[in-house]
């Protein structure tokens, strides 16, 4: 079922577990990501950037194979497909092509009073659809499709202002990192945390760049606070790794190991695994109420 993601956060928030944010990239990767939501009975967020959605020709072709999937794979879960740091633009791109959740990334506009302008704009865009949305303050460090920043610590009272514009659930820094993380990372700054909730309330947190970040570091952002996960590279290195052992081990060489399916079968597989993982780590499985 495609839902937006306001109730399936605030019951997690509420709930102190985690919700996965799985990006996928082509369709094995929204099949994997669905197959192990169903499997494990938990809510999930399929959500997809701009490149992502580039390669895929359109945000509507992400749309409707993600809908079509829910439908003829007969997924019973709430299935949330959201655009991750979209531009302006992008958000009304995506709330045209059926998307049922966006982000808008105004975390590089040339000042803080623009990103509140134009979250302010989408907010009432999307909500008049249905639409969730997840806005940004401050940038999260590392690179995400070309757009750098530096590691941030989000200023609680920006965080508390774009709150206030009726936003569903807010990414802000907190030393996370997008992409791999460097061996001299600080770790996740909990002070962070504890100062932009004492200002949200119970607003649900967005932890961007999970990947790397120590188990028990995830573990404790969501007692405290951080309802969404975002999980990209994690499952590009676990598909990159079975399809690389496919290819060494020579399966493509021999009889008809050369055919596309089998050749993306061990990677789709390692996607499903591992999200199914991801997923008990986080703590949503068996929450998938319908
Ligand atoms: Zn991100």
């Amino acid at each position: 079922m495609l839902v937006n993601a306001t109730n399936m956060l605030k019951a997690a928030e509420a709930g102190h577990y985690g919700i996965g944010a799985f990006n996928t990239n082509n369709l094995e990767w929204a099949d994997a990501i669905l197959t192990a939501a169903e499997e494990t009975q938990s809510p999930v967020i399929i959500q997809c950037t701009s490149g992502a959605a580039k390669w895929q020709i359109s945000y509507k072709v992400v749309a409707d194979i993600v809908k079509q999937l829910i439908e003829d794979k007969n997924i019973t879960v709430p299935v949330a497909l959201h655009l991750d740091h979209g531009t302006y633009e992008d958000c009304f791109k995506c709330i045209e092509a059926g998307f049922s959740s966006v982000m808008y990334d105004g975390s590089h506009e040339e000042t803080f009073d623009i990103n509140m302008k134009k979250t302010e704009e989408v907010v009432k865009a999307a909500h008049a659809k249905g639409i969730s949305v997840e806005a940004e303050v401050g940038g999260i460090g590392g690179v995400e499709d070309g757009v750098a920043g530096m590691g941030e610590l989000a200023d609680p009272k920006q965080c508390k202002a774009i709150a206030d514009l009726g936003v569903d659930f807010l990414a802000c820094g907190i030393g996370n990192i997008h992409g791999l993380y460097p061996d001299n990372w600080q770790g996740l700054s909990f002070d962070t945390l504890a100062a932009i909730k004492a200002e949200v309330g119970d607003l649900p947190l967005v932890l961007h760049g999970g990947t790397g970040i120590p188990v028990e570091q995830v573990a404790k952002a969501i007692e405290n606070g951080v309802s969404k996960i975002n999980v990209n590279t994690d499952l590009q290195v676990a598909f990159a790794k079975a399809t690389r052992a496919y290819i060494e081990s020579g399966a493509d060489q021999e009889g008809k190991g050369y055919d596309p399916r089998k050749l993306l079968k061990p990677g789709r597989d390692a996607i499903v695994a591992r999200t199914k993982e991801l997923i008990c780590q986080f703590g949503s499985d068996g929450k998938g109420w319908a």
